[in-house]
């Protein structure tokens, strides 16, 4: 089989953030804080929109949340309410124009909105738009979210009922924050498949799509936001609507497995220990005798954990990861394809020398990756590379917001387990079973949208699903 090189070929989805200040807090600082410890969810762009009484004032750039801003730009975003964003798009639309939060002006004022999700009707809402006249300046779907709701706000009593109306007609994923003259808005879509949570800071309300950039705030939780819940926050405190388009909750279940960082809690689970948990049925289902479990950096690592405590092999760090490759690295031409994974993982020789290693990672998706490591492994010396993987097998794609849109690009959904094993040149695999993974996440009450492993889509998926994505 000829694998592709592409280290970073699929990428995280977005992040979103908001606070309304009731203190002397600078809302802008404190949302590229918020922004920093969400940047893992996404690195292409990002940007802050304030709210200076009625006027929205906003700055937004492709690039790192550093890159994009600094402190003259943060003091120029003066502001009583803030929301940001981290993006990375799913489709080719990686352009600055894509780039949240989006802001309109329309007839009530100005609004601006950041979207984490992918919509699987965008396209068909976004012709009947363009048919009623609306123009749009971008290719992402978040836009014809505030294209509909600006529209629906004209025939509407307040901007309550035209997100509610507009709730009606979107489908797909979306963790919501939006900025209106007077208010910070978060809503989650009816499954709840994009976390979204509310935090406290003092008198202000934050929201966050992770418990850690609340953390980063100093901000305390409260709840997360329920599935199709609308939450608006203003002078008054927070309103919440509870719309009747909310269903049982449908979780991403990658969000625990891949996306989240271990230090957030999602529906009230901690995923560091999910990932844990993960690990120690991982280590029941495939046990095998070895020197050393490792994990692959980073997400790997709390799985490798668990099975090492399950297991009673010791845990070990085997592989370093260069932290500081990011979106710029000028990517090796074909012939230099091993150095782009050798920049960024290289192998501790001394631990793995001579030794039987268990290698734990949390998901195989192309398997180019794995198979370098594998045998950079070998070649550093290990006797045997057994992998284990804290998920099953990914072999579906997924139409709200993770970036694995293409069938072919997956590894298991073209080859059996033993198949895979060969290919990554592993002594033995093991995959989570799916029982394993969707017990693993304890305390969060509801279900999870699990697609990606048994192709059960909880909504019709249309073809075009992807074409317009906000990532
Ligand atoms: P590969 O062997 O090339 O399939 O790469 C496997 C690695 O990809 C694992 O370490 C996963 O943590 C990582 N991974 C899983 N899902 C994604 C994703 N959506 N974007 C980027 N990396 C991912």
């Amino acid at each position: 089989m000829d694998f592709d090189f592409r280290p970073d070929k699929l990428k995280e989805e977005c992040g979103v953030f908001g606070i309304y200040n009731c203190d002397n807090h600078d809302v802008a600082h404190l949302t590229y804080y918020g922004l920093y410890a969400l940047q893992h969810r996404g690195q292409e762009s990002a940007g802050i929109a304030v709210n200076d009484n009625g006027t929205i004032l906003y700055q937004k750039d492709m690039g790192l949340v550093p890159e994009v801003f600094n402190d003259v730009v943060l003091n120029h975003l003066k502001g009583k309410i803030a929301i940001g964003h981290v993006r990375y798009s799913t489709t080719g639309a990686s352009l600055r124009e894509n780039a949240q939060p989006m802001v309109i002006k329309y007839k009530n004022g100005q609004m601006a909105l950041a979207h984490n999700g992918n919509l699987v009707n965008a396209g068909e809402l976004r012709e009947r738009l363009e048919e009623e006249g609306a123009i749009f300046q971008s290719t992402a779907d978040s836009e014809v979210i505030l294209s509909l709701i600006s529209r629906l706000r004209i025939s509407s009593e307040g901007i309550e009922e035209a997100i509610v109306k507009m709730m009606k007609q979107v489908e797909g994923s979306y963790a919501l924050a939006i900025l209106t003259p007077k208010r910070l808005i978060g809503i989650r879509d009816p499954l709840g498949i994009r976390p979204l949570c509310i935090g406290k800071l003092d008198n202000s309300y934050v929201l966050a799509s992770e418990t850690c950039a609340l953390d980063a705030v100093g901000a305390e939780f409260l709840r997360d936001v329920n599935p199709g819940e609308v939450v608006l926050i203003g002078d008054d405190g927070i309103t919440s609507i509870q719309t009747e388009v909310a269903r049982e909750s449908r979780l991403c279940i990658f969000e625990f497995v891949y996306f989240a960082r271990p230090d957030s809690f999602i529906d009230g689970a901690s995923v560091h220990d999910a990932r844990i948990e993960a690990g120690k049925k991982l280590a029941r289902e495939y046990p095998v005798e070895a020197d050393i479990v490792i994990g692959a950096p980073d997400s790997g690592l709390s799985a490798a954990l668990g099975y090492s405590m399950e297991s009673g092999i010791p845990y070990g760090q085997g592989l370093l990861k260069n932290r500081y490759i990011g979106r710029t690295f000028i990517q090796p031409q074909q012939g230099q394809r091993e150095t782009g994974v050798r920049i960024k993982f290289n192998v501790l020789k001394s631990a793995v020398k001579g030794k039987r290693v268990v290698l734990v990672d949390d998901s195989i998706v192309r398997g180019t990756t794995t198979r370098r490591i594998v045998q950079m492994l070998k070649d550093a010396g290990a006797t045997e590379v057994h992998m284990r993987v804290s998920s099953p097998p990914l072999k579906y794609p997924c139409y709200f917001g993770i970036d694995i849109s293409s069938r072919k690009e997956l590894v298991a959904s073209k080859h059996t387990v033993e198949e895979i094993k060969d290919l990554i040149c592993a002594d033995s695999l093991g995959y989570l079973s799916l029982d394993g993974l969707l017990g693993s996440p304890a305390g969060s009450g509801g279900g999870f949208c699990d697609a990606c492993l048994t192709g059960n889509y909880p909504m019709d998926v249309p073809e075009e699903a992807n074409k317009f994505s906000c990532g």
